[in-house]
Order: C-alpha cells, then structure tokens, then sequence
C-alpha cells in the first residue's frame, strides 16, 4: 500500500544539486531510514515531504495524488526536529497540546488526546513540568508527543536523537521502534549512522549527494561490501 511516491524529483539550490533524480515508495506502516553523510540531501527531502520547500522537478504523490502544491498544514505529515524547537515558556501539556488548540479543538479533546500522546512517550504525570526541568531525553520525548498528538499519517524524524549520550541514544532507538509499530503509521528517519539504521528500520535508503545509491533492509545493506 503505497503512501508516498516520488518520481524525478530534483532540487536544486543556486548552483548546487541537493537531489538528483530521486525515486521512491513509501509503504503505509514502515520505518524508513535515509542514511548518508552530512549534505547529502536527507533533511531535503524531508522538507519537501512536509512542505517547508518545493522540489525544482518532478512529482511527489499521496496516496496517488499529486501533492507537489499542497500547503504544510494540509498534509497529514509532522516533523520532529534535531533541536526539538519546543516552547520554552509553555509547560509539557502546552507544548504538546499547542496545535490542537490553534485549530480550536474541544478542551475534552485535548486533554484526553495529550494524556495518550505522553503515555505513548512514558512521560505520564509531566504535564505541569516546565520544558527548562527536563532532560534533553526528555525533551526529545515531549517533541514527539507533540509531532504524534494530531495523529499524522507520516511522521519525519530529522536526525531526532543526536544529542543524547550513547546510552540513552540506545534506548531511544528501542522505543521509537516500538512506538512506531504501536501507531502503525510511516515513519521517515534521517540518520549518518549506520548502526542506527540497521537498528531501527524496516528499509534503509543509502544516499550520497543527492543521490540513493541503494535500497534494501537491514540485512540487505549490511551484507553489501
Ligand atoms: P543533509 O540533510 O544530508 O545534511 P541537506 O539536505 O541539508 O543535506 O543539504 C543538501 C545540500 O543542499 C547541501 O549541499 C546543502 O549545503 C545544500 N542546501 C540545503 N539547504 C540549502 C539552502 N536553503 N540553500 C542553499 N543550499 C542548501
Ligand atoms: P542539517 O545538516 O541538519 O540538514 P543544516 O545545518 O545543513 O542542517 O541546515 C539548516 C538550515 O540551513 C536548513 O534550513 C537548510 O535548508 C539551510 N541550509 C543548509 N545548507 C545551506 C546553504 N549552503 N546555504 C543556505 N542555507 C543552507
């Protein structure tokens, strides 16, 4: 079942290529992972797929329509970034119930909503914390929460745990698996790492400037010389 698809997209900024004739589909359920090194074009195409950009070329398709026009706020598409970009001034609950509010949902909505999007980070009971107490482990959680409360069909994680220590970063890697398979939906994850994609995903597309070199899952990958 395929939920996105890309098809020659090229981006080209000034001079430079960030992507080369990219081709792809996304299933509905996977965890995807781009891996490659820094400026490759990962974060590109995660910002053409929420939006935040236009490709130079080709087309992009949601479930089968083109959405190559289609506004950020029209898609069903939410990013978790690299530096979480959280509200300092707002506590947890605010901070994850914040979209909602601003489409004026019902308070009762809300309430049982982000209850269920912290449980879903283990964060159950930090509702009144204040962003400033947590750790950045924490806080990482506390942006997801938000990214998964508005139940998107696609969630992109930008480089999401590169500022934990190793341990925790471990840690983070089991239960973003497991929430990934509990919300059943299609996560795209950026990472440089390697360990990290053959940890988490269900397919890894390994890219080199602006190109995906090869496509295959973990084993696939690994195997390769
Ligand atoms: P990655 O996420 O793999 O590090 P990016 O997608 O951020 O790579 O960048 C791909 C290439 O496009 C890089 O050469 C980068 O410098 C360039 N690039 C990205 N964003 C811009 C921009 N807004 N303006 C100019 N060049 C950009
Ligand atoms: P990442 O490595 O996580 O992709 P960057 O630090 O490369 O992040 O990019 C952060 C922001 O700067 C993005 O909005 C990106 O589009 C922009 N950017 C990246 N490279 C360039 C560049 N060469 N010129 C202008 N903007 C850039």
């Amino acid at each position: 079942n395929t939920i996105i698809k890309f098809s020659g997209v090229n981006k080209r900024y000034g001079e430079t290529m960030a992507l080369k004739q990219i081709d792809f589909e996304l299933e509905q359920g996977k965890f995807y992972t781009l891996l490659g090194p820094s400026g490759c074009g990962k974060t590109t195409i995660l910002r053409i797929l929420a939006g935040f950009t236009d490709a130079s070329a080709g087309t992009i398709e949601f479930k089968g329509k083109k959405i190559n026009d289609l506004p950020a706020n029209k898609r069903k598409v939410n990013t978790v970034f690299q530096d979480y970009a959280l509200f300092p001034h707002l506590n947890v609950f605010d901070n994850v119930a914040f979209g909602l509010a601003l489409k004026k949902t019902a308070k009762k909505v809300i309430q049982e909503k982000v209850l269920e999007a912290l449980r879903l980070v283990q964060l159950s009971g930090f509702g009144d914390r204040e962003i400033s107490e947590l750790s950045g482990g924490q806080q990482q959680r506390v942006a997801i929460a938000r990214a998964i409360v508005n139940e998107p069909e696609v969630l992109l994680l930008d480089e999401p745990l590169s500022a934990l220590d190793a341990k925790l970063r471990t840690q983070m890697q089991v239960e973003l698996r497991q929430l990934q398979q509990r919300l059943g939906i299609t996560f795209v994850f950026v990472t440089h790492d390697q360990g990290e994609a053959l940890a988490m995903s269900d397919e890894i597309f390994v890219m080199n400037d602006g190109e995906i070199l090869q496509q295959g899952d973990p084993v696939d990958i690994y195997d390769e010389p």
